[in-house]
């Protein structure tokens, strides 16, 4: 099969991942393009009228992985590196979560090529709009629904809701999730990635017999999820010491004080400068020593050349593909509990679905059950994860893709070919 559409780092990086596990679970051959390859993609050109009424032209994508379980599901990336390759894998991954956690989905993504900080308000809310336009052929509630990822928010998916919602005639809530509670979103949606990522750290601590009083975290990428998921594990006992974004990042041994450092962020947009802690680089926060790290920004930031230095106990994957199947290699060597990326940030597409399904029925849930419900979700598939892992005697990573794998494997079969 040529990948050449395709062909990226990331892309490649989840193509390794998916051969390993076929291999492991005895996929025939002719079955493995079937389920590796995406569905559809498409490419939009983008013109944007800018203040300076000069218009500019972006590139946008949408990738739909697989449409055997249901309409595709994933978020939308402003992000300069975005490629059709690089939202490929992240759709391919969204596939595997999904089935993972038991959703009716298959997994999609989309993105922009283009800098969210360099756009005025007004650049990025035309941006969105007709991005949105390009889309309208491939989304929709029942087919294909996207939500937030890097460099989108809320606002954006309520410029995406009315672009669609405008076309239709009439309001449409359910085509996108992450919205504003106000349009049709959920309580707890905006929190849920990175609650789920304290949520099951915790439970890899009690797994590993660790105590929160005294226990240690450093965080990458500072944004929806990093913040978040730092937030909720303070509340837990642990002790924040580092935490990074785009620019740079900021250490304190004796904790960040949160509140002053969430300040800071809304005031300056970035963790930099922060006066109660001191600078530190990306590549130094990765290899500073901790009890949990957690990679909350982009792909590939964990790779052959610092998985072996890495100094953590648990590596709790925020992030969509933080980890080469290199460093994988040498992490399984080392004493440390991986939590893999499509169990770790799954909280944000269990939530997101939650949203899908109050929106279809127009009937709200209180923010309890969402969390109550969103934690039996995670248990459920930590608990597999857990048992598979220690059964086949499989890295968590391995036993993860394996079971997601496997139930899009098993759909597709029972569904048949056609014709
Ligand atoms: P975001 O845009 O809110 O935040 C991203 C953060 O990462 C920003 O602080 C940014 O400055 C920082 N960053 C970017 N490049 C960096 C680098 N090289 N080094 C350090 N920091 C860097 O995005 P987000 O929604 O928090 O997404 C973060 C990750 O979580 C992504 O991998 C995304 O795919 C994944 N994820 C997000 C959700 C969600 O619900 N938002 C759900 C599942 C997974």
């Amino acid at each position: 099969m040529n990948l050449h559409l395709y062909d990226s780092p990331s892309f490649r990086m989840a193509c390794q991942q998916f051969d390993l596990v076929a291999d492991f679970m005895e996929i025939p051959e002719a079955a493995r393009d079937r389920l590796k390859m995406p569905k559809r993609s498409l490419s939009v050109a983008v013109p944007v009228r800018m203040d300076d009424s000069s218009t500019q032209v972006f590139m946008g994508y949408r990738v739909q992985h697989h449409l055997t379980l249901g309409p595709t599901k994933g978020g939308i990336r402003f992000h300069p590196d975005v490629t059709v390759g690089e939202v490929a894998a992240l759709a391919m991954w969204m596939s595997w979560k999904c089935a993972l956690v038991g959703l009716p989905y298959g997994g999609a993504k989309g993105g922009v090529t283009c800098d969210p900080r360099k756009l005025s308000l007004g650049e990025l809310e035309r941006l969105t709009r007709r991005y949105t336009q390009e889309l309208i052929p491939v989304i929709g509630p029942q087919v294909d629904i996207p939500a937030p990822d890097v460099g989108t928010n809320e606002q954006v998916m309520a410029w995406i809701m009315d672009t669609y919602s405008l076309q239709m005639g009439h309001a449409v809530p359910g085509v996108v999730t992450g919205k504003p509670v106000l349009l049709g979103g959920s309580l707890g949606r905006r929190e849920a990635t990175g609650r789920g990522v304290a949520y099951l750290i915790s439970r890899a601590m009690d797994t590993l017999g660790i105590a929160a009083q005294g226990t240690t975290a450093v965080i990458q990428g500072y944004g929806n999820v990093g913040s978040v998921a730092a937030i909720s594990m303070a509340k837990q006992g642990i002790k924040i010491i580092a935490v990074s974004d785009a620019f740079g990042g900021i250490y304190n041994a004796a904790g960040l004080d949160l509140n002053k450092l969430n300040d800071h962020v809304a005031a300056t947009r970035s963790v930099v400068g922060f006066p109660n802690g001191q600078p530190i680089t990306n590549e130094q926060l990765l290899l500073t020593p901790c009890d949990i790290l957690v990679p909350a920004a982009l792909e590939r930031q964990i790779t052959e050349a610092n998985a072996a230095q890495i100094q953590c106990r648990i590596l709790a994957e925020g992030a969509n593909g933080p980890t080469t199947p290199e460093a994988d290699a040498i992490l399984a060597q080392r004493d440390i509990f991986v939590i893999p990326d499509i169990l770790c940030n799954s909280g944000g597409v269990i939530v997101s679905y939650f949203e899908w399904v109050q929106d279809l029925q127009s009937f709200f849930w209180s923010e309890g059950e969402v969390i109550d419900k969103l934690f039996r979700l995670l248990e459920q598939a930590f608990m597999q994860t857990l048992t598979l892992s220690r059964n086949k005697h499989i890295t968590l990573r391995f036993a993860a893709l394996s079971l997601g794998i496997k139930r899009v494997h098993d759909a597709k079969m029972l569904r048949g070919l056609y014709p």
